[in-house]
């Protein structure tokens, strides 16, 4: 078969820290649009809808849009084989760590223990007067609609996406986390992200310069393809993550 693959199947299978890399595309296979390309939620929003200082002032506007983006079809989402692999080789002590920008929640759902939402998440929803969280249902956001259509919390602030906004710094744990995980491992999987999102799309350049082989998995060429990427699989990543899983099955048998 494609030498790529087999070549990347070898150099996983003899990873001594493995870890992965997500981006929008690993959830693509899973209905969740990209923000980017032909399909991609900027062909339909206005990007200012998740700019902090956008959300201040049209809370409603920009409420209506998060939920019609990342809500509404949150309960029928499931995870796909590219999060199942995954997940499974956590399992199996092969994976590491992985990071991802994507806010879905799919890892987890999927199994994955080891995760650092460089992004943060949709599980939970953040006053902005108190600075505390609500765990995120559909039956909270409902109940909690005042008559702009904004979720308020029981403390009268406007509840927020506990996810990163544009101008918005990184969650510090998990920030710390995933420098740490790219500065030590010696195989990165960049799966599904263009690269032109920062700071997040340092961590392959910083597993790269630290030496690590750059596996990156992307049916379209990004900014990391020409630069750092060693083995470039051009394929999406719920046919080739479990390609992957089946070579390296029978290179250990
Ligand atoms: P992006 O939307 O900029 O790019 C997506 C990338 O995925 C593209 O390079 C595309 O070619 C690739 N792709 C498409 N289908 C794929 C598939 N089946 N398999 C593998 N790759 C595929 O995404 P980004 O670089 O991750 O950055 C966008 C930002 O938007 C991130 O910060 C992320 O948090 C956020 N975002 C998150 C979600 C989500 O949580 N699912 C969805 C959209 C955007």
């Amino acid at each position: 078969s494609d030498s790529r693959m087999q070549q990347a199947a070898q150099v996983i299978a003899d990873s001594h820290h493995l870890i992965a890399f997500t981006g929008a595309g690993i959830s693509a296979e899973s209905g969740i649009p990209t923000f980017r390309g032909d399909n991609g939620i900027w062909q339909r929003y206005d990007p200012r809808v998740l700019e902090t200082g956008f959300f201040r002032q049209n809370p409603a506007e920009s409420w209506r849009a998060i939920r019609d983006i990342f809500y509404a079809t949150a309960a029928d989402t499931r995870p796909n084989p590219g999060h199942h692999v995954l997940a499974d080789w956590e399992q199996h002590g092969l994976l590491h760590h992985i990071i991802t920008q994507n806010i879905d929640d799919l890892h987890h759902r999927a199994g994955s223990r080891s995760v650092s939402e460089y992004h943060g998440s949709i599980r939970f929803l953040r006053c902005q007067k108190t600075g505390k969280t609500v765990p995120f249902t559909e039956q909270t956001l409902e109940e909690s609609m005042d008559d702009r259509g904004v979720p308020v919390s029981p403390w009268g602030g406007i509840l927020k996406p506990d996810f990163v906004f544009f101008g918005e710094g990184i969650p510090l744990k998990a920030a710390s986390r995933s420098e740490l995980e790219a500065r030590n491992c010696d195989v990165m999987l960049v799966i599904g992200s263009t690269g032109e999102v920062y700071p997040a799309a340092q961590l392959p350049e910083i597993a790269a310069k630290g030496g690590a082989w750059i596996i990156e998995i992307n049916p379209q060429r990004s900014n990391f393809t020409p630069w750092i990427t060693d083995i470039y699989l051009p394929y999406p990543a719920g046919e080739a993550l479990p390609a992957l899983a089946a070579l390296i099955g029978g290179l250990r048998s």
